[in-house]
């Protein structure tokens, strides 16, 4: 079985499994209310997917903003 994957969003390369939002760089280097609110609405995404989906927005437009500088 070939596992779905998608480029990381923190524009370093890597592809990420699908039901990960990113590499594990990227994540860790997210401000840590970011991390947060990704996680606490991926646990009630069902009841909520609105939430969830902003709160991935938010953290594409963090990842865009803040680049890793190389
Ligand atoms: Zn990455």
């Amino acid at each position: 079985m070939v596992e779905s994957r998608h480029a990381c969003p923190g524009h370093c390369g890597a592809t990420v499994a699908r039901h990960l939002l990113a590499c594990r760089d990227c994540w860790w280097r997210l401000p840590l209310d970011l991390r947060r609110r990704v996680t606490s609405t991926y646990a009630r995404r069902d009841r909520d997917p609105g939430a969830h989906r902003a709160a991935m927005l938010a953290t594409f437009a963090w990842y865009d903003a803040y680049r890793r500088a190389s």
